[in-house]
């Protein structure tokens, strides 16, 4: 039996009934992970200690039948902090930082007796599509190496896509988990906003980062994320709430915006798509063309949001308190050759835009007005979901671009997020799930299909996800 093409229900029931240890399923990691790795460029560090961590899971698996996370080896975004740890956020800026306690999600996986592999490569504080912006060289999508893996999560996308984990965590600020996963061909899954902490991610734009799980199947994604979930006294953004009854119907309202999906989408999305559609009316369900008159809006309030709050976010990183710093003759010169030497481009760039767009002058006409608009699209949302149950549309407008194709247009790349940013906007929940894939210079492409459902509707998600998952399955 190949252990690392299991889901993690598969291979819980096989470590339940004693088929293999948890010691031996995690060495098929690692050494998958020694084979492929220098090529894919997933992992930024494998943990020493994966084979002790195993031992003591095996220990506990006699106790703990009903206990799904133990003895799973999941790879983690490196922003998130692991204690005793680097950190890096794929940038020069934390060289030589360790962290010095657990985030909220590191501590409750622990707590189940999860594998923690090793931390995966990413954009430079996740701002980017492509991973091609991590100081620690780009990762390569499993499906073609010559082409990204999307981002900013792409490391563990393509983790997971190459049978190098069997769980993944990334965060979703803009579309980082649900990008990278259609473009990996797995499945990746944003919660409501406030439904997991974001204690001890290294944050990006608060108003909208929320920690995601990576997955083979949406059945694992849900046992990830209900590991995961829950109020944390750290993050007081964090909700706590029960989760909603799921109503069966076996006529569900989906609604597709095409007024925003018909331009700019490649044609090999559109015919995907287009089956998408008929493989849910076969299920039963009724497919409602609907009009969501502020969605065009989505990328131009996101752009404006995400630099303001990450020109604020990043301005801890000042060569004194963490990782990198550079002498100047001065303080002021220590701040700005540590910041200059230690952010890359498109951190600089944002961190830029972002200053801009709060200085007083420009603030009520950039800030306050992209505000204004953010809750106008939740007002459209909410309208939206009083005639339909979810609103579906392809996660991503493309395959999975040529590394350096886009990588000097920053438009082009933040247009790839198109679909899946007004999910951060609204703060609602969404999925990605593999959808089939596009024949591209003769190689076979993944495509995604995204689900968003109305605010704490998990459940539901989850229910259409598998519903479309085991048709296409
Ligand atoms: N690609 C988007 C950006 O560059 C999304 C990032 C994310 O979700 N972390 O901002």
């Amino acid at each position: 039996m190949d252990l690392t093409t299991l889901t993690i229900k598969k291979a819980h029931d096989h470590l339940i009934k004693g088929d293999f240890s948890v010691r031996e399923l995690t060495q098929a990691y690692l050494e998958n992970i020694e084979k492929k790795n220098k090529n894919l460029n997933a992992y930024l560090e494998v943990f020493d200690d994966c084979l002790d961590q195993a031992d003591e899971a095996d220990k506990r698996l006699k106790n703990e039948k009903d206990n799904f996370m133990l003895g799973v080896p999941m790879a983690f975004k490196d922003n998130m902090l692991i204690k005793g740890r680097n950190v890096s956020a794929g940038s020069k800026i934390l060289e030589g930082y360790k962290a010095t306690y657990d985030a909220g999600v590191i501590k409750k996986l622990k707590e189940a007796g999860t594998i923690l592999l090793g931390r995966t490569n990413m954009d430079e504080f996740a701002m980017g599509t492509s991973t091609e912006n991590s100081a620690y060289g780009v990762t390569k999508n499993p499906h073609d190496l010559s082409r990204v893996p999307g981002g900013s999560s792409g490391g563990s996308a393509a983790a997971l896509a190459a049978n190098l984990t069997l769980g993944a965590l990334g965060s979703d600020t803009g579309g980082s988990v649900r990008q990278p996963a259609s473009f990996c061909g797995v499945v990746g899954f944003k919660p409501s906003y406030g439904r997991v902490s974001r204690s001890g991610l290294i944050a990006m734009a608060s108003s909208l980062d929320q920690i995601s799980p990576f997955a083979k199947t949406v059945e694992d994604a849900e046992i990830i994320y209900n590991i995961i979930k829950g109020k944390d006294p750290q993050d007081s953004t964090s909700l706590d709430i029960k989760d909603e009854i799921y109503k069966s119907k076996s006529k569900m309202k989906i609604g597709v915006p095409f007024h925003f999906i018909n331009e700019g989408t490649e044609q090999a999305v559109l015919d995907n798509f287009n089956q998408s559609i008929k493989k849910m009316q076969d299920l039963g369900h009724e497919v409602i063309p609907i009009t969501i008159p502020n969605i065009k809006y989505s990328l131009a309030v996101y752009y404006i949001i995400v630099p303001a709050e990450v020109s604020s976010n990043l301005a801890r990183f000042d060569g004194v308190k963490y990782g990198l710093h550079k002498d100047g003759q001065d303080l002021l010169a220590d701040y700005l050759l540590t910041r200059g030497e230690g952010f890359g481009k498109e951190v600089r760039r944002r961190i830029m835009l972002g200053t801009y767009v709060l200085s007083s002058g420009y603030y009520d006409a950039y800030y306050g007005k992209a505000n204004q608009v953010k809750n106008l699209l939740k007002a459209d949302f909410r309208k939206t979901f009083e005639e339909v149950n979810f609103v579906m549309t392809p996660t991503s407008p493309t395959v999975a671009f040529k590394i350096g194709e886009k990588a000097s247009d920053p438009l082009a790349l933040y247009l790839a997020d198109i679909f899946t940013v007004p999910a951060n906007i609204t703060g609602l929940p969404s999925i990605s799930i593999p959808s089939g894939f596009a024949l591209t210079d003769g190689k076979k492409l993944p495509l995604g299909l995204q689900f968003t459902a109305p605010f704490l509707a998990e459940s539901s998600l989850f229910e259409i996800a598998k519903q479309f998952e085991k048709l296409n399955g």
